[in-house]
C-alpha cells in the first residue's frame, strides 16, 4: 500500500522543504489547474511553503516554473500513454548514459519522466539536448520537454510550468505518485523515502553526453537550417518566426489579439476561414492567462478570425507587446523595422 501523502504532519517543515528542493523553478509565480474542469491559469504570487502544503494536503494543485533565465534544476519528458513501455525504455536509455531518471504516473492518462540537476540548476539548453537525443534514440521525437524552452528570453515570459506531483486528492487513484520502472511501473509503497532517496545528475554528465554525442553540433546544424526558415515570407509554413512560437507555446495576455494577429498570417498563407478555426481553437488551450483571468471562448476566437478575414489586413503585427515579446532577431524584418 502507498503511504499517502495525506497523511504527513503539516508540522513536519522537513517534508515540504525537501518538496520544495526538488519541485521548485520561479519563486513569485506558480501554476494551477481546477480539478474538475482541467482548466490551467497562472498565478502570480511567491511561492511559499503554505502552497506547497495546499497542494500536498490535496487543496489546491501547485505547478512550477522550471526555467530560471537559461538554467533548470529539472528535465521532464511527457509521455502521453497509458502505457509505459516508452517512458521506461527512455529511463533504460538515460541509465546507459550515466544518468538517474525517475517515472511518475501523471494526473492524466500519461507518465513523466524527471531527471533532477544540482539545486542551483544548470543549462536548460544543455538539458534539453540530451533530452532530446535520447527521445531520438527511442524514436519518440515529438514528446514533449519541460523546460520547453532553453531561456526566457524577456519579462513577459515564465516559460510554462509543469505540474508538481504528490497532489493530495489523486494520490489514492494512483496519480501524481512516483512508480518503479523496474517493477513495471509499480508504486513506490513510501513516497517520501522515495524523494528521499533521489539523485541528481551532474552538469559534468550531461557536457560528457553532449561531447560523445557531438549533440552542439548536430543542434547548430539544425539551428542553421531553421534560421533560413525565419524570414516573415517564404518561412516553413510561410508563417513569421513570432507566430509559429505564439502557436506552439500559447500566451499568457493579450490573447485576442495574439488570435487576431494569427488568423491574418493564416489568411496570408491562404488557409481557408474553417481551418484558421480549427487551428486557433487548439491553440486556445495553450494559453495560460495570468491573474486568474480566463482563457479565450471558441465564440471569441471566431469573432477574431471573421475580422481578420473580413479585410485585407497585411501586418504582422510587429508593435504589439504581446508580438515583440516572441519577435526573433533572425527574422528579416526585424532590421528593417529596427532601422526606421
Ligand atoms: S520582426 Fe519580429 S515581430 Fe515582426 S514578423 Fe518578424 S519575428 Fe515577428
Amino acid at each position: 500500500m502507498i503511504k499517502m501523502i495525506d497523511k504527513i504532519k503539516l508540522s513536519n517543515k522537513e517534508k515540504i522543504r525537501l518538496f520544495l528542493s526538488l519541485f521548485h523553478g520561479l519563486k513569485t509565480v506558480y501554476g494551477t489547474y481546477c480539478t474538475k474542469s482541467g482548466k490551467h491559469w497562472q498565478i502570480k504570487e511567491k511561492v511559499t511553503e503554505r502552497i506547497i502544503e495546499n497542494h500536498l494536503m490535496g487543496r489546491q494543485p501547485y505547478g512550477f516554473y522550471p526555467l530560471v533565465g537559461s538554467k533548470t534544476t529539472v528535465g521532464i519528458a511527457d509521455f502521453d500513454d497509458l502505457d509505459p513501455l516508452l517512458p521506461i525504455t527512455f529511463i533504460k536509455r538515460a541509465e546507459h548514459y550515466g544518468l538517474f531518471a525517475y517515472l511518475e504516473k501523471s494526473k492524466s492518462k500519461g507518465y513523466h519522466v524527471w531527471l533532477f540537476f544540482p539545486e542551483n540548476g544548470i543549462s536548460a539548453t544543455n538539458v534539453r539536448l540530451v533530452m532530446k537525443h535520447i527521445l531520438d534514440e527511442i524514436d519518440s521525437p515529438n514528446t514533449e520537454i519541460f523546460p520547453k524552452q532553453d531561456s526566457i528570453s524577456n519579462i513577459n515570459s515564465y516559460g510554462n510550468f509543469i505540474n508538481a506531483p504528490l497532489f493530495g486528492k489523486l494520490i489514492s487513484d494512483k496519480k501524481t505518485i512516483f512508480v518503479n520502472a523496474d517493477q513495471w511501473s509499480k508504486p513506490y509503497s513510501n513516497q517520501w523515502e522515495f524523494l528521499k532517496s533521489i539523485k541528481r545528475n551532474s552538469d559534468k554528465v550531461i557536457d560528457s553526453i553532449i561531447d560523445i554525442n557531438n549533440l552542439r553540433e548536430k543542434n547548430q546544424e539544425i539551428e542553421n537550417k531553421i534560421s533560413k526558415d525565419t524570414t516573415p515570407i517564404g518561412s516553413r509554413y510561410g508563417l513569421p518566426v513570432c507566430i509559429q512560437k505564439i502557436l506552439c507555446e500559447g500566451v499568457v495576455f493579450d490573447q485576442r489579439v495574439a488570435c487576431f494577429r494569427i488568423a491574418v498570417n493564416l489568411r496570408l498563407v491562404g488557409l481557408p476561414e474553417e481551418f484558421a478555426v480549427v487551428i486557433l481553437n487548439s491553440w486556445r488551450l495553450k494559453n495560460r492567462p495570468s491573474e486568474n483571468k480566463r482563457i479565450i471562448t471558441p465564440d471569441e476566437i471566431k469573432e477574431q478570425i471573421r475580422w481578420a478575414y473580413s479585410k485585407d489586413y497585411r501586418g504582422y503585427g510587429c508593435h504589439e507587446p504581446i508580438i515583440k515579446s516572441f519577435c526573433n532577431k533572425k527574422c528579416r524584418l526585424y532590421n528593417f523595422n529596427n532601422s526606421k
